[in-house]
């Protein structure tokens, strides 16, 4: 039987969605920043919360593996691609209320939120200018950022502005849940135990004065611009090591003078050592022998254990 065989077979089970806009052997690469990864047997868009929670319910239903895809900014796929059922939330709808509240699907993203919420004068969210994430992926692992203005030097978590989401659960039951539910921590939060899937979040934003938004999002960008790769040219997946008791991994990586190592088309970026870099044609396995290799140095250096930040989906 060849690996495709059970997600296709799976497709006469997938009864709560349309089996028409249901794409096979989609490549994955495209979906990602680091646009590495092969193809997922089956692969759809969802467009709305209830199309996400269908998609979802019914792969459970089939006995089909499944993965909810945002914008795939934290992801390594692997070059074999995905077997089962991917569903990339496109659901992106967003409603600004009177009060501050916005909510919006989890497929929103952020950079829209954001552009939306300054034009009509509401903070909280602008922080995060220039950080690729759904709505879905920012409350995965609790978004954050380190503002580099002196006034606001600290680092900044979307948990702040976070009110509720609609999850759905395990056994398919949708809820309304609050912050204390959600469990944020650095880069973490509930989603990651993989049970549930957020549908919406409301968000509660404060007024907040647009020339000063704009401010603080020309700052950040530009901060950022300075520090990071830039992504249209060089495909990277951010960060891929957590920190260590607080020390960055970039350092400890930088000190083992690995700056512009390179596996095949896989680098450790020139400006920041804790990014790698898709030069043109990395293989998910180029990046995962440069991983092996950093960690291998900072082990035999310093004795630390980096672990990665990164999802690993599908088969390597
Ligand atoms: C250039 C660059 C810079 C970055 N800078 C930062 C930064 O400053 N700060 C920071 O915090 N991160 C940063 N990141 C990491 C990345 O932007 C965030 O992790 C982002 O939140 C990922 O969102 P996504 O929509 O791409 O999620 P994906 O990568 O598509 O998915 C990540 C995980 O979230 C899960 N998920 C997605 N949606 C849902 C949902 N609706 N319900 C349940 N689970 C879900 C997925 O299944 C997956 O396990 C950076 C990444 C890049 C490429």
């Amino acid at each position: 039987m060849s690996l495709t065989q059970p997600a296709v077979d799976g497709v006469q089970l997938l009864g709560r969605i349309d089996p028409n806009r249901l794409r096979r052997a989609e490549p994955l690469a495209p979906y990602t920043t680091f646009r590495i990864g092969g193809p997922a047997d089956l692969f759809y868009d969802a467009t709305s919360a209830d199309d996400l929670a269908n998609a979802v319910i019914g792969a459970r239903e089939a006995g089909l593996p499944y993965f909810v895809l945002g914008l795939g900014a934290n992801i390594l796929v692997g070059d074999k691609g995905f077997r089962g059922l991917v569903i990339r939330n496109a659901a992106r709808a967003m409603r600004f209320e009177a009060d501050g509240r916005v909510w919006c699907e989890t497929g929103a993203v952020v950079r829209d939120l954001i552009a939306e919420a300054v034009r009509r004068g509401w903070s909280g969210l602008e922080h995060y200018v220039g950080i690729p994430s759904t709505v879905g992926g920012a409350v995965w692992q609790n978004l954050h950022f380190l503002s580099p203005a002196p006034e606001r030097e600290r680092t900044m978590f979307i948990e702040e502005v976070f009110q509720s989401a609609e999850l759905l659960d395990e056994r398919g039951t949708r809820r309304v849940v609050d912050r204390d539910y959600m469990r944020f921590g650095y880069d973490t939060s509930v989603l990651h135990s993989g049970r549930e899937i957020a549908l919406s979040v409301t968000f509660r934003l404060a007024p907040g004065d647009v020339g000063a938004m704009h401010r603080i999002m020309q700052e950040n960008l530009s901060w950022r611009g300075a520090r990071h790769p830039w992504l249209d040219i060089h495909p990277s997946a951010g960060s891929i090591f957590k920190k260590i008791e607080g020390v960055g991994a970039g350092r400890l990586i930088d000190q083992c003078g690995l700056k512009g190592y390179r596996v095949g088309d896989a680098q450790i970026s020139h400006i920041h050592a804790n990014i790698m870099v898709n030069l043109g044609h990395a293989t998910a396995g180029d990046v995962r022998a440069l991983i092996a290799h950093a960690q291998q140095c900072v082990f035999e250096k310093f004795g630390q254990r980096l672990e990665p930040e990164i999802g690993f989906i599908g088969e390597f």
